[in-house]
């Protein structure tokens, strides 16, 4: 399983607390880990094929920082595990980054028309069609919430997603079918595909439903549903010590387990199996 991590806030750090994110989510499996860090521009990225220490070498030699980006460790469904395939995907012009958990089943068709509107792609992986989406709207003119909203609607299938633009210090995220959970630390927040991701930071979560679209500043977030309107969810302390972070809440790992068995089924058996035609693909 991927994971996805967010950290937003008003100072430099981000690089460390991704980081530290995606090493406490190394638990869930991955082949791939990058970032992508808004630094008063636009996002710039760092990605590698591999370890997580692979990232962490490339960007010792960067030495990259800001107070906000977003993180991914990748478990490939769409295109093999290269540099080029890692998460965060950008548009062409570098503006918009996306981190993506999930399946975009219709990405074969976005696509098409996006190539035939003009757009360049880099990877393989059905994720990439979400920035040049995005960045479509932009160019239209509208402001990056409402190009957010308007690229996830023409989305369908699984997918947790955040992005950032080099517009408003801001991160966009939604869920539907793929875990997302809000970290809230006195002004710095946190979004992660699971809890233990950000638990050496903070311990108060306020967990998303599916269709949530949240909008996080530095100082401020904003839960909606897909048509804009507010939703009041409630921030709950988490009383996990270290070692019961790793067992997700449950007295017993293999009580987890146990529990984890149909996301555990659902996702081997993603992007191998297609619903839509009942094509199984088991190269
Ligand atoms: N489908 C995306 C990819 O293949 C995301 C996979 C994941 O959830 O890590 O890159």
């Amino acid at each position: 399983m991927c994971g996805i991590i967010a950290r937003i806030g008003g100072d430099d750090g981000a690089v460390d607390e991704l980081l530290t994110g995606l090493e406490n989510l190394e638990y869930r499996g991955y082949d791939s880990a990058g970032l992508a860090i808004k630094n008063g521009g636009g996002p710039e990225v760092f990605k590698r094929e591999g370890k997580i220490s692979r990232l962490k070498d490339v960007l010792a030699d960067e030495t990259p920082d800001g107070g906000l980006g977003i993180g991914h460790t990748r478990w490939s469904t769409h295109g093999p595990p290269t540099d080029a395939n890692a998460h965060p995907h950008t548009d062409c012009t570098g503006d918009v980054a996306v981190v993506h958990n999930g399946i975009v089943e219709n990405y074969d068709e976005l696509k098409t028309d996006l190539a035939d509107r003009g757009h360049e792609f880099e990877s393989d992986t059905d994720t990439e069609v979400i920035p040049h989406l995005v960045k479509e709207q932009l160019a239209d003119g509208v402001d990056p919430e409402t190009a957010f909203r308007r690229t996830i609607e023409k989305l369908s299938g699984s997918y947790a997603v955040a992005m950032i633009t080099d517009r408003e210090h801001a991160v966009y995220a939604t869920r539907r079918g793929s875990p997302l959970v809000l970290g809230v630390d006195d002004g710095d927040y946190f979004l992660a595909s699971d809890v233990p991701a950000f638990l050496d930071f903070t311990d108060d979560v306020v967990y998303l439903d599916d269709g949530d679209v949240v909008v996080v500043e530095p100082d401020d977030y904003r839960i909606t549903t897909p048509d804009g309107e507010a939703v009041d969810r409630s921030v709950q302390t988490v009383e996990w010590d270290p070692e019961d972070a790793g067992k997700g809440g449950y007295d017993h790992y293999m009580l987890k387990e146990i529990h984890e068995q149909p996301a555990a089924l659902r996702q081997t058996l993603r992007g191998r199996a297609d619903p839509a035609t009942g094509d199984i693909r088991l190269e």
